[in-house]
């Protein structure tokens, strides 16, 4: 009787989203990865950070919520972040997720934020994105609009994002050919999905 209603509670019981972070430096195209992984996957929900950083010119106005800095301070003493971080001068942060049912969450972090997910959930996939080369990261910075003072200090940046986040990752991703590295990271989400 017992082992029949164990059977039928766990049935009941959805499945817990599976958390797969994507981490790599800036203008690698990390954005780019995910909208084409959302775009290809029903059952992924990319989680939508807070920022206190300015809009960008040309940025769409729900790439992130935007904030001032009382706001997301208000919000992390409330509890309200899953993980959060600083990074370059603004501070970022991923609200407690919260997908549809039978969805699995897709975040797309800067490096101190992966590693406080995975000291959260030692089960979440980090996938670390690299470009081929620092001459393309440069150029793909350029190219978004950053400002130049920035764009040396975002290429240093990364290069010490991808040694730190290669202490912890799952998997690594050149991302040379867009249509390529897509369909690695999908195949390997494929893959983590049926461990
Ligand atoms: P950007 O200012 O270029 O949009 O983002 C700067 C960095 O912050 C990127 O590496 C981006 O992935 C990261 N980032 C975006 N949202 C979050 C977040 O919620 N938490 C953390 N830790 N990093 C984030």
């Amino acid at each position: 009787m017992d082992h029949i209603n164990v059977k039928h509670w766990n049935k009941q019981l959805p499945p817990e989203p599976k958390i797969f972070v994507l981490v790599g430096p800036g203008g690698v195209g990390k954005g780019t990865v995910a909208s084409r992984l959302i775009a290809a996957d029903p059952t992924l929900w990319l989680s939508r950070s807070w920022t206190t950083r300015p809009q960008r010119t040309g940025e769409d106005a729900d790439a992130y919520v935007f904030v001032n800095r009382e706001q997301f301070s208000a919000h992390v003493d409330a509890g309200g972040f899953f993980e959060w971080a600083e990074f370059l001068g603004n501070c970022y942060g991923t609200p407690l997720p919260s997908p549809p049912e039978g969805h699995d969450v897709l975040l797309e972090i800067e490096v101190d934020g992966a590693r406080q997910v995975v000291q959260k959930r030692a089960d979440a996939c980090v996938i670390l994105l690299v470009p081929p080369s620092i001459e393309v990261q440069t150029s793909r910075l350029r190219a978004r609009g950053d400002h130049e003072d920035h764009v040396a200090v975002r290429v240093a940046e990364g290069q010490s994002e991808i040694s730190l986040a290669r202490e912890f990752a799952t998997v690594e991703v050149v991302n040379d050919e867009l249509d390529t590295a897509v369909a690695q990271v999908a195949g390997i989400i494929d893959q983590h999905r049926r461990t």
